[in-house]
């Protein structure tokens, strides 16, 4: 069954982070996955080695249900890769949770992924039809065993040549015993950034990994540039031809967070603007306006700033209710929003309330928030979207729902205005977002919104498309905490 099919809302992408040349690598990979943790709330794992050994700690659940300070400090090592996931291909049980950590000729190798391969499920069928065992039902794999396959003349060559063969998003960060190494995929569509602490590099999908670690940020990741961490310092090369650039526009609309910076941009500051463009395209008569906490926060005040408005704390979120979409069903949903956001009648009774959020998915949050605000006392709400109407499933690495469940996909805007009860509903166009986000507009992926697929969708498989059955050991669900933790595996050189 697919997430969509089981009423779940949708997904973010996952967060993925490295380190090479500090003492305290395990320990710093924890507080990296700390600050991307938005990113992805199923499992998490870091995986670290001193050269010798490769010790690993994986679970289900946040960070802080994996992890314990404790024991993270202890791991000895100068290099670390760590996860945070979110499934958008392989469901989520313990065997998918990365880092994915496997055995083959040369060694051991750990590999993280954000992103999505588009033709994962052929590739894995060529495989399987060759003999290939695989031991869990993430796309990650198929690249795990097409590198052991090349392996011959060494992992960087055989990690090239085997993304040669893969196609779609990856932002990857992969461990051996003594080296750490960063590829994005030839369009660049899921981020990935290079900082520096002192002697040590680090990766991360974004720059705010860097601040909670105290580094500083380097540079983007270019498309198609592996970079290599190790003893010698960064090595970098164009390993994978990029035509073309296509970054996620929706990163800097919904996912990353906001004081990260993606290529120079600072995504507070855009979405501030996008704001400001809302309010020029889109002005409402209203006496205040509120955002939704805490995603539409910056799009809300730039809104406010150009309409010369008061900006207002309307709704207030309950920060110990994990994010709307971690509900496993609809009816669990609906009620994770009540609990999670409620209206502050003092500020809402008997004003025009602009209500700005970043996107409407599947129409769900913005019916409820209405609701909530008439409920409240307002005389009016006026919703404004700081994106287009998200029409499109994303096949790169962001988990939406089946297309007929996107409510922008088959209805008009003024549909959409009935289905959520507002008195008014505006979105920004393409042409506004892309002259506002300032990039060219053949330097984005804006499929969500325009349907234009810059990689082709091959197989267009469901996240569970792999699922034939539960994989040994892993049946069912495994319940959040330290308890599911697969902690403690260790593979030592030469075992
Ligand atoms: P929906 O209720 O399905 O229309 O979802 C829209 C709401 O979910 C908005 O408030 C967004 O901030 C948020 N949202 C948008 N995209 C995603 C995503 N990929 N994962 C989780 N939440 C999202």
């Amino acid at each position: 069954m697919s997430r969509a099919s089981r009423g779940e809302g949708p997904r973010d992408a996952c967060g993925v982070f490295g380190i090479y040349g500090h003492p305290e690598a395990a320990r710093l990979t924890y507080y990296g996955l700390f600050a991307l943790q938005h990113r992805g709330q199923e499992s998490a794992g870091l995986v670290v080695s001193d050269g010798c050994s490769v010790r690993v700690e994986k679970g289900m659940g946040l960070v802080s249900d994996v992890l314990e300070e404790g024991t993270v400090s202890r791991l000895p090592g100068h290099l670390a890769i760590g996860h945070v996931r979110y499934s958008t291909a392989g469901s989520s049980t313990l065997a998918n949770a990365q880092p994915l950590v496997v055995r083959y000729r040369k060694g051991v190798l750990a590999v993280a992924h954000n992103g999505n391969l588009t033709n994962a499920h052929r590739l894995r069928e060529r495989l399987e039809e060759a003999g290939s065992i695989f031991q869990t039902t993430v796309d990650t794999e198929v690249i795990a065993h097409l590198i052991a396959r090349h392996g011959k003349n060494g992992l960087e060559a055989a990690i090239v040549e085997a993304l040669r063969e893969v196609e779609g998003a990856y932002a990857l960060v992969f461990l051996d015993e003594d080296r750490v190494i960063g590829v994005r995929d030839p369009f660049g569509i899921r981020p990935l950034s290079l900082g520096r602490l002192g002697g040590a590099w680090v990766l991360a999908s974004e720059t705010c990994a860097f601040d909670a670690i105290g580094a500083e940020p380097v540079r983007d990741v270019e498309p198609g540039e592996m970079v290599v961490l190790d003893q010698a310092g960064v090595r970098t090369r164009q390993a994978l031809e990029s035509r073309r650039r296509a970054a996620c526009v929706f990163e800097y609309i919904y996912l990353a967070r906001p004081d990260s910076n993606l290529q120079g941009m600072n995504v507070h500051a855009v979405r501030k603007q996008l704001g400001r463009r809302l309010a020029r395209d889109h002005p409402a008569e209203a006496d205040i306006v509120i955002g939704v906490p805490d995603s539409s926060i910056s799009a809300a005040a730039g809104y406010a700033e150009e309409a010369g408005l008061p900006y207002e704390m309307g709704l207030v979120k309950n920060r110990y209710v994990g994010r709307t979409f971690i509900m496993p069903a609809q009816g669990q949903r609906a009620s994770g929003v009540r609990l999670k956001l409620n209206a502050l009648r003092k500020v809402i009774e008997g004003r025009r309330v602009v209500l700005v959020d970043d996107s409407i998915v599947r129409g769900t949050t913005a019916r409820y928030l209405v609701r909530l605000l008439r409920e409240a006392g307002a005389r009016q709400v006026h919703v404004r979207i700081a994106s287009p109407p998200y029409a499109n499933a994303c096949f790169y690495g962001v988990d939406t729902p089946d297309h007929k469940e996107l409510v922008a996909a088959s209805r008009s805007v003024e549909d959409i205005r009935r289905q959520i009860e507002a008195d008014s509903l505006a979105f920004l166009s393409v042409e506004a977002l892309v002259e506002t986000v300032g990039l060219p507009r053949g330097g984005l992926c804006l499929a969500c919104f325009t349907g234009e697929y810059p990689v082709a969708v091959q197989d267009a498989v469901g996240k569970d498309g792999w699922e034939r059955g539960p994989v040994p050991g892993t049946a069912g669900q495994v319940p959040a905490g330290r308890a599911a933790a697969a902690g403690g595996t260790v593979y030592r050189v030469g075992d």
